[in-house]
């Protein structure tokens, strides 16, 4: 998404039965392994990290973070940090999601260059939440407003430093949907890849997270 910032469609209560999907609490739980670079302080990455588990505990999500993309169990969603971002690379976005894959790529240097350092973890945080949301409902889709917006603004950058974002109804909708998809074994086998041919021609809209 050409990240701007973003406002806000009120703050997505945690309680069951938002959403249409129907899942079992247990199946409420995804796992994230997110490389860990020395070059992006911990001051940076762990309240990054918390403000993202915080954004999807408001939907009853919890994301259960693990420090290496070696080891990471099957079926989780492995995000790569690029500290190096090629110019002609997805040009002004932060972040890149390929649902097919369950992978995201976080271009930090452009975080890190664009946003203070009291900014940083606010929007790493976001962007994390952005990316790992459209993982899990499996494709690149975009609303108005909050977290899954496709540009942030800057009154969305001023309103996530005092508040996170949420996810809006149909965000939470499609991620519970995604969530009893992956439950329910859709990205297994056979099913991953009818899945997978189906999606190819939403999935070449990678989604994004950019400045404006
Ligand atoms: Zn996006």
């Amino acid at each position: 998404m050409k990240l701007a910032a973003i406002a806000i469609a009120g703050l997505v209560a945690g309680t069951p039965g938002r959403g249409q999907a129907t899942i079992e609490p247990t199946d409420r739980e995804v796992i994230v392994c997110m490389e860990q670079d020395l070059r992006v302080a911990p001051p940076v990455m762990v309240p990054a990290q918390a403000l993202a588990s915080k954004i999807f505990g408001g939907i009853g999500v919890r994301i259960k973070w693990h420090g290496r993309l070696k080891d990471c169990p099957e079926r989780s969603i492995l995000i790569g940090l690029s500290l190096t971002t090629s110019e002609t690379l997805e040009p002004g976005a932060l972040a890149d999601a390929q649902p097919s894959k369950g992978t995201i790529h976080v271009f930090y240097d452009r975080i890190s260059r664009i946003y203070s350092k009291a900014q940083r973890p606010v929007v790493l945080g976001h962007v994390l939440a952005h990316e790992i949301a459209h993982d899990l409902q499996g494709f690149a889709k975009h609303s108005d407003h909050g977290v899954m917006k496709a540009q942030w603004d800057q009154s969305d950058l001023m309103h996530m430093t005092c508040k996170p974002l949420a996810f809006d109804d149909k965000d939470v909708e499609l991620i519970y949907r995604g969530l009893a998809q992956r439950a329910g074994g859709a990205l297994a086998a056979a099913g991953k890849d009818s899945e997978a041919a189906s999606k190819v021609g939403m999935l070449s809209v990678s989604s994004k997270s950019a400045e404006k």
